[in-house]
């Protein structure tokens, strides 16, 4: 029989709930449990996937091809496992499933109400991941802030789950502690009021975590302790640290792991973090610096955006860096500065490049021109997904002659679309069929011996996630091949390009697929190694 415990928020959101929510989890996990993890979300978009990045962060893959929220990636790098669609819902999905079943009848005539409903499809999915992954520990995070109509449904959840099965659910509220700069002290009362707002939906926390910039103090925990009915070593302090890979540590410090145990009354098991405590000596002592610029779009809505859009490329590049000694350093670069040709040389003072994943036509221009510019001054380059399409179009344009190459994303008149959709794709399109139709999650990749692509793998079958529509043009790939460039990975099935290199370059490589989704911090992805290997030297 598996132990639940729900994660929620408090005061505001953006406080870190799935980051506390996998570190909860590594803490059981490093005892020796089986740990998984889940993630609901309160709005109605069936999955995260017709979301705008500057809407929600980036969109998340799973092996068995779901769009989801950045937290089933956190999940995942922190676990060290491979999440599926089952751990993740959102109101829509949810709704849903219920009506499905309504129109078909299983409810036997029944009227289908909010209440038990609702809650009662949760719970049978959240049986459903328990059953299929055997966990001793299943966490789920719930979206948004105590308070809000939003998630009401999944607190009452919760609620309705503790009611049922007392023992073996917790309750743990994430929650915001202010340092308001003109008192200088830490504040509690918001945490209060959230604490009685969950109160008020029939919940009482049995841990709280408080976020804040420094750690909490005794004073705090009492009061907090007093005012929201809790021991006081069941108030954790959840400072700002230098690496999110830093928490579950701090966790560990406050004895959080041994407080869930006593409380489930489960049986210690054996403990051991030192791999994460050897991750985080490595981020902490770097022996150099590795400098990687990245060329995107989302900008406009400023940094706190733009690092969510990124979010596993970024993470990606620091696995990767730490897995050598070196401190990665990322400086984010407009694509639109380099539209006409002008400030490339500002490019020299990377040690390696990145053009990541994007939709639609705005930036094309720019990062084309910083392809071209990597490409023709040996900096290492590492395309993702568009940065595949991209280094392709550049290739057939300033290589083979093709000077009208583009895609059929930019340009659908196009002349030679050298990145183009299937046939399938173009049905899905017609028909405005646009929700969960991309190729999406894992598919095989067959890698040729003799690559840098076989090099860095070291071995010739792989699969990696997927989620785009346009494939690189099969019609070219004669003109391409004969003017130099590999096609080093290739799904056979359906014979898609997945991964193209350059010979006589330290490293250019693209992949039509985004690893960055796989990677962890305690298994560094081999095309990101690739990267920073070419780019330390
Ligand atoms: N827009 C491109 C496509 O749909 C690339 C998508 C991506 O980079 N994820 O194929």
């Amino acid at each position: 029989m598996a132990k639940y415990i729900f994660v929620g928020g408090g005061v505001m959101s953006s406080v870190g709930k799935g980051i506390t929510t996998a570190s909860i989890g590594k803490v059981l996990e490093a005892k020796g449990f089986n740990v998984t993890a889940m993630k609901i979300d309160p709005y109605i978009n069936v999955d995260a996937g017709t979301m705008n990045p500057i809407e929600h962060g980036e969109t998340f893959v799973t092996d068995d091809g779901l769009e989801c929220d950045q937290d089933i990636g956190n999940y995942e790098r922190f676990l060290n496992q491979d999440l599926s669609k089952d751990n993740y819902m959102t109101t829509g999905s949810v709704y849903l499933s219920v009506i499905q079943k309504e129109r078909n009848l299983e409810f036997q005539g029944k009227c289908v109400e909010v209440v038990p409903d609702i809650p009662n499809e949760v719970i049978a999915r959240i049986k459903r991941v328990e059953e299929k992954t055997n966990a001793d520990f299943v966490l789920i995070e719930i979206g948004g802030t105590v308070g809000e109509y939003q998630n009401m449904l999944f607190l009452e959840t919760a609620r309705i789950m503790k009611l049922q099965e007392p023992k073996n659910v917790l309750f743990a509220l994430v929650s915001y502690l202010p340092i308001p700069s003109v008192v200088g002290e830490m504040k509690t009362k918001p945490t209060q009021t959230a604490a009685r707002m969950l109160n008020e939906a029939g919940i009482q926390p049995d841990f709280i975590i408080g976020r804040s910039n420094k750690s909490m103090d005794e004073p705090r925990k009492r009061k907090i302790s007093i005012f929201c009915n809790l021991m006081q070593e069941d108030i954790i302090s959840s400072p700002d640290v230098e690496s999110i890979y830093e928490i579950p540590l701090e966790f560990e410090k406050q004895g959080l792991g041994e407080r869930i145990l006593e409380k489930f009354g489960t049986e210690k098991k054996s403990q051991d973090l030192n791999d994460w405590r050897e991750l985080i000596n490595r981020i902490k002592n770097p022996q150099g610096e590795v400098k990687i610029g990245i060329i995107g779009k989302y900008f406009e809505t400023g940094d706190f955006n733009l690092l969510d859009s990124y979010i596993s490329v970024i993470e990606a590049v620091k696995h990767a860096a730490w897995s050598f000694n070196l401190k990665p350093e990322i400086t984010w670069l407009s694509s639109s500065k380099y539209e006409h040709g002008e400030n490339l040389e500002e490019l020299n003072q990377f040690h390696g490049i990145i053009v990541p994943g994007g939709f639609g036509t705005r930036g094309i221009e720019g990062k084309i021109k910083v392809i071209e510019y990597a490409r023709k001054n040996n900096i290492p380059f590492l395309g993702l997904c568009l940065g595949l399409q991209l280094a392709t179009i550049e290739y057939a344009r300033n290589v083979c002659g093709i000077k009208d190459a583009t895609s059929r994303e930019f340009d659908p008149q196009g002349n030679n679309l050298v990145i183009d959709l299937m046939e399938e794709q173009r049905e899905l399109l017609k028909n405005n069929n646009y929700g969960g139709t991309m190729r999406l999650g894992a598919w095989d990749c067959n890698i040729k011996e003799g690559t840098k692509a076989y090099e860095a793998y070291g071995k010739t079958d792989i699969k990696e996630r997927h989620r785009h529509r346009y494939e690189v043009n099969n019609d070219y790939r004669k003109v391409l091949e004969e003017n130099g460039l590999i096609f080093s990975g290739i799904n056979k099935d359906k014979n898609l390009v997945e991964i193209i290199e350059l010979k006589n370059h330290p490293f250019f490589m693209a992949s039509q697929f985004h690893p960055e989704l796989k990677s962890r911090p305690l298994s560094p992805h081999p095309l990101f190694k690739g990267l920073i290997k070419a780019a330390k030297k």
